[in-house]
């Protein structure tokens, strides 16, 4: 017999319209069962024992059901199928990122109606992330439905700080089908080469989230200095290279490998003349830049890492993005751009705003917004569950 997860009364409506998420708060209390395991399919049901739909079931995790479907759709292996070919579909036919990519998310869990699961295609691998154990105990229905659609040379698995940390998921990284590449793989976006080191040792990957706001910035760029901070292996500053004709492009981050990487990715698209990557802490870098006569750029990004990974965490974290971009917009030259994002989901669209208005303020600088956007289309939100539109990018003009 299937459980059924009862909701407290009057909790049923976000469900009936799509809210993905049932939180232990909302649920009142659980009939037939006998011995419920994670990741078992649950019947949700409103206070009088109407079904509302089907999800997996998590009893370790503040979210107690992941909602697969509403009404009486059946939530079996075939749902899988079907949504993951509907995912492969979004891409291919109606983003078409083929043509100029073969690097993107393929599957972004809840907003491809597939929760807790995440699959990034990189080149002719494919990396799978589990953040629940509903997902992670029908992995061979996934992989094989994957290896079907997509073909890959091998499949990893990564394991993310959810999975590990909320969802208390086992199991080890590594790759589940297929072979390793040999080393770095080289993927495409939009046309510029990169290279890839995500088999090996470090967490490293390709944040393909920022795919469009890089040609967004890179159209503002042409003839600038280019200050590409928190560069990661200089996804931002090579686009301004390639696509926006930038005069020049400096990449500051602290990771010496993922630099390593940006110098070896600069080689790939025959910019190394106007590319120099330089290891330091973003902020000591400002200052430093700031100080030592004023050096200042025509375009300056910055991407830092999300400082906000909590709720409770967000005035601290909203101090140090003030502080960064507060810096930021200080070496901007006169009427020059500045791009800045957010991947906090807890930073919204408002504290954000306020938080850049404070910086301008503090350096004495006026901004004008010209461009806003979340992550690109690759990574999609059913229209309830805004948690997926974590990404904020803005442009402004510096004056
Ligand atoms: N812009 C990149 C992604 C940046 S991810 C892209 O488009 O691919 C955030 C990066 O910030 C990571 O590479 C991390 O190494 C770096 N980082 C974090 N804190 C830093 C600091 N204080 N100074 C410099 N780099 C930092």
């Amino acid at each position: 017999m299937v459980a059924k997860v009862l909701l407290k009364p009057r909790m049923a409506k976000p469900f009936w319209c799509g809210e993905p998420w049932v939180f232990e708060g909302s649920v009142d209390r659980l009939k037939g069962v006998r011995d419920l395991a994670e990741g078992d399919v649950v019947e949700v049901c409103d206070e009088a024992g109407r079904l509302v739909g089907r999800g997996f079931w998590s009893g370790k995790s503040p979210i107690r059901v992941r909602m697969l479907t509403v009404g009486d759709e059946p939530a079996d292996d075939d749902l899988l199928r079907r949504r993951l070919r509907t995912a492969v579909a979004l891409r291919r036919e109606i983003l078409r990122l083929d043509e100029r990519n073969d690097v993107y998310r393929l599957c972004h869990a809840e907003g491809d109606g597939l929760p807790g699961l995440v699959v990034d295609r990189i080149g002719d691998h494919l990396v799978v992330q589990f953040d629940h154990a509903g997902p992670l105990r029908r992995s061979e229905v996934i992989l094989d439905e994957l290896e079907a659609l997509c073909a890959p040379v091998g499949i990893f698995r990564r394991i993310s700080r959810v999975a590990r940390e909320q969802e208390k998921l086992e199991g080890d990284e590594g790759l589940l089908r297929g072979r390793e590449p040999e080393g770095p793989v080289e993927v495409r976006e939009e046309g510029v080469r990169h290279l890839v080191d995500f088999a090996r040792g470090q967490k490293s990957g390709f944040y393909a989230d920022q795919r469009e706001n890089r040609r967004c910035f890179a159209r503002y760029c042409e003839g600038r200095d280019v200050l590409d901070a928190f560069s990661y292996t200089g996804a931002f500053g090579l686009a301004a290279l390639v696509h926006g004709g930038a005069r020049s492009v400096v990449a500051v981050d602290s990771s010496e490998p993922a630099l390593e990487t940006a110098q070896a990715s600069a080689a790939l698209n025959g910019v190394t003349d106007r590319f120099t990557a330089e290891r330091a802490n973003v902020l000591r870098f400002l200052d430093h830049a700031r100080k030592e006569g004023g050096r200042r750029w025509g375009a300056v990004s910055l991407d830092p890492p999300k400082l906000v990974p909590k709720r409770s965490a967000l005035r601290k974290g909203l101090r140090l993005y003030r502080e960064i971009n507060a810096k930021g917009m200080a070496v901007v030259e006169e009427g020059g751009l500045l791009a800045t994002c957010s991947c906090s989901q807890a930073v919204d669209e408002e504290s954000f705003s306020a938080m850049i208005a404070e910086a301008a303020r503090e350096v004495g600088r006026t901004v004008q917004l010209l461009e806003a956007a979340g992550p690109g289309a690759d990574h999609p939100a059913t229209v309830p569950h805004l948690a997926s539109r974590y990404l904020k990018f803005r442009l402004y003009r510096v004056l």
